[in-house]
């Protein structure tokens, strides 16, 4: 007969951004099925992902005993196979582990320097994990070298973000797109990567909103846009400035809001002048007249959105790209208002946590710069101890000061660079030159393969902590099951690493941690871990306690020295790798609707594998046909750092010369052929575009 739960536990979704609440039914330390919760996150809808994706914690697979690497079994820049784990990893209690974990880290620290080491923390933990982590490295380590994958997909918007605004956070939730006039959705393929924001994109339209689509993919979103703009992948910023020079020339600024709440108009103003529609149009592949429509629509209209996804972001003038944004936002006053506003949709469930409490190189929680003197010793006070006042490195500079010689130890927890960072042979090989690796994950990872000592640690519900969804929204995930094995909870392991680091901390739990947050954060000082027991989720800027929290920021002023946001004019300049004669395909990376990031979690949930079980390439079909093969057939795909194959998939919505694929598929990894070159300002590297060529097989 059916099989009832013994227990229903609310918690939320462990994959993207929007974060759903559902509940746990669990029998028997298992669980059965996963249902929608009601709240404004997602009013009880779940997608694929989120219903039918969380058979990977009971996975045989998972991590149950800490590892140690055998001595003499050789790091090669080779995965492992996890069939293949005995032969290199020998089990060993939690106490040798963790010392061996420490005493590795603890000897280059005291040998070296600080800043020859590094951690990589994780969106996929709660914000108290991501804390404990950061202020590990910081006052443990002893430096700024913590970074987690915000690097590699909103790090260029968070620049621009806090240099124009000076806050990197969204200054509208999703669901104000029903307030919204004119929605503008550009780098996103939200059906795929946000599917329940997408239901509210669509019943926007329902209800007269009129959307416009950027992308240079048309997708499905597309059959509800009003004008779905396909223009070429690397002209977001040729498209942008065209759109604001239409904008200017047709006197449809908002003149009072842009000498009220703005500086550097003039500036911009000028800078203009080179990207008239007409000279942009053959560009961007856009025409002028459609440019003219869109920026009037867009102008006019009494409230207007812009939305962006990681199209924007992971390019090498990401920055740029999220700066014509906010100068389009700033123009025309539609920002600070209901319906208005500026929205980089986040990817993993607690990217904008995980940054917000300090996972980032350059700042502490609350995005305060460590170079800042004040901030600096606020924080000395705060963690007793001397901090380090010089930023640390991203990601991908990490691997390439491995490659120097520079960085000889690493703790990874819960990140997955041997799949996410581009160029992944050069990762590789960085991965594999390390003095001391130390691996915290649920799974023998692509990375944890490289480590010498693997922590097994916690999957989401078998912990309790709180999570920041992509509006700004405090909600608690909680433990509804027990961790198998003798794996356990990484707000436990973090401390027990801590304390052999010489760290006298003392946390009775998650809930310490955010009472210590709270004093390191004001933008959640006012949220009690009472209240969010009681109440479904509470939306910071929440200073005081009985704030209500503020959906709309940004109503008076800006959190910028003097409250004016800052025009900042970007220049138009192509790909770092252009197509040539011998590569003459544009290569774009990305997600799939079933698989998340690098697949450690969906690849081994059993729905979600079985729907997507193969490494498939997007294809324009007259490519295809060119090439002389057929859907379903091997192609190969190769970049001058490396080589792949996968099944090819036709997709007319893609433009003639270029492919889509995602990164999660070890056996055909993307981002083997992927670009490192990195965006100045976010450092962020271009997975979006580089030059490949194709052949059959
Ligand atoms: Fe989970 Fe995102 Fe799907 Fe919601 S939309 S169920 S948060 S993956």
């Amino acid at each position: 007969g059916l099989v009832e739960p013994e227990k229903k536990v609310d918690s939320t979704c462990p994959y993207c951004g929007v974060g759903c609440l559902l509940t746990f039914n669990v029998r028997d330390n298992k669980i059965l099925y996963v249902g929608g919760r009601d709240g404004d996150t997602n009013h009880s809808r779940l997608c694929v992902k989120g219903r039918f994706g969380f058979d990977y914690v009971h996975n045989p697979l998972r991590l149950t005993k800490p590892l140690i690497r055998k001595e003499g079994a050789a790091k090669t820049t080779e995965l492992l196979d996890p069939q293949d784990i005995d032969q290199v990893f020998r089990e060993a209690t939690w106490e040798e582990a963790l010392d061996f974990a420490a005493s590795g880290l603890r000897k280059i620290r005291d040998e070296k320097g600080p800043r020859a080491l590094a951690g990589f923390g994780s969106a996929k933990g709660s914000n108290e994990e991501a804390y404990l982590f950061q202020k590990l490295v910081r006052t443990g380590f002893g430096t700024n070298n913590v970074d987690h994958c915000t690097r590699l997909c909103h790090a260029s918007s968070v620049a621009a973000l806090l240099e124009c605004i000076g806050s990197g956070a969204v200054s509208n939730p999703v669901e104000d797109v029903a307030k919204a006039e004119v929605v503008i959705v550009i780098g996103s393929n939200p059906t795929v990567n946000h599917p329940v924001a997408a239901t509210w994109f669509k019943n926007a339209v329902r209800n007269g909103t009129k959307l416009i689509v950027m992308d240079p993919i048309r997708t499905e979103i597309c059959r509800f846009a009003a004008y779905s703009l396909q223009f070429r992948p690397d002209t977001y910023v040729a498209l942008l400035n065209a759109i604001m020079h239409a904008i200017v020339a047709e006197g449809l600024c908002n003149e009072e809001y842009i000498r009220k709440h703005t500086e550097g108009f003039e500036q911009l103003r000028d800078h203009l002048k080179d990207y008239d529609p007409d000279r942009m149009a053959p560009v961007c592949g856009i025409p002028a007249e459609t440019i003219r429509e869109v920026a009037r629509l867009y102008a006019t209209s009494k409230a207007a959105m812009i939305l962006w996804g990681i199209g924007v972001s992971r390019h090498v003038h990401g920055t740029d790209n999220a700066r014509c944004l906010i100068s389009l936002a700033l123009m025309t006053g539609q920002i600070g208002r209901p319906g208005t506003g500026l929205h980089p949709l986040r990817g993993q469930n607690n990217v904008q946590g995980a940054s917000d409490v300090g996972l980032i190189p350059m700042v502490y929680p609350d995005y305060q710069p460590v170079g800042d003197a004040g901030v600096c010793t606020k924080f000395e006070k705060l963690w007793q101890t001397q901090l380090d006042p010089k930023p640390g490195l991203t990601v991908v500079e990490i691997i390439h000061a491995i490659h120097d010689g520079k960085l000889t130890g690493l703790y990874v927890e819960g990140e997955n660079p041997a799949m996410s960072d581009p160029n992944q042979n050069h990762a590789r090989e960085a991965l594999a030159m390390l003095e001391h690796c130390v691996v915290q994950d649920i799974f023998l990872t692509e990375t944890a393969g490289f480590a010498d000592v693997i922590l097994p640690a916690s999957a989401f519900p078998e912990k309790t902590g709180t999570f920041t969804n992509t509006d700004r929204r405090v909600q608690l995930g909680r433990q509804a099951i027990d961790p198998p094995g003798d794996a356990r909870q990484d707000w436990w392991i973090i401390p027990e690493i801590a304390w052999r680091m010489g760290l006298e901390w003392s946390y009775s739990g998650p809930k310490d941690v955010f009472d210590e947050m709270r004093q390191a954060m004001v933008s959640i000082a006012g949220i009690t871990w009472d209240r969010l027991e009681r109440e479904v989720s509470v939306i910071y800027p929440c200073e005081q306690e009985g704030d209500p929290g503020e959906p709309v920021i940004f109503v008076e002023d800006f959190p910028r020295k003097g409250g004016r946001g800052l025009f900042v004019p970007a220049a138009f300049s192509r790909a770092n790798e252009l197509p040539d004669d011998e590569y003459p395909f544009v290569f774009i990376t990305g997600r799939q609707l079933e698989h998340w990031h690098t697949g450690s979690m969906t690849r081994h949930a059993s729905v979600l594998d079985a729907i997507e079980p193969d490494p498939v390439v997007s294809i324009h079909p007259l490519d295809l046909e060119a090439l002389g093969g057929k859907p379903g057939e091997l192609i190969s795909i190769e970049s001058r750092r490396g080589k792949i194959s996968a099944y090819a998939r036709i997709d007319a919505g893609l433009q003639p010369g270029s492919l889509f694929m995602a990164f999660c598929y070890n056996e055909a990894s993307a981002n083997l052929i992927t670009n490192e070159a990195l965006d100045p300002y976010g450092k962020i590297p271009e997975f979006k575009f580089c030059a490949v060529k194709i052949a059959p097989g």
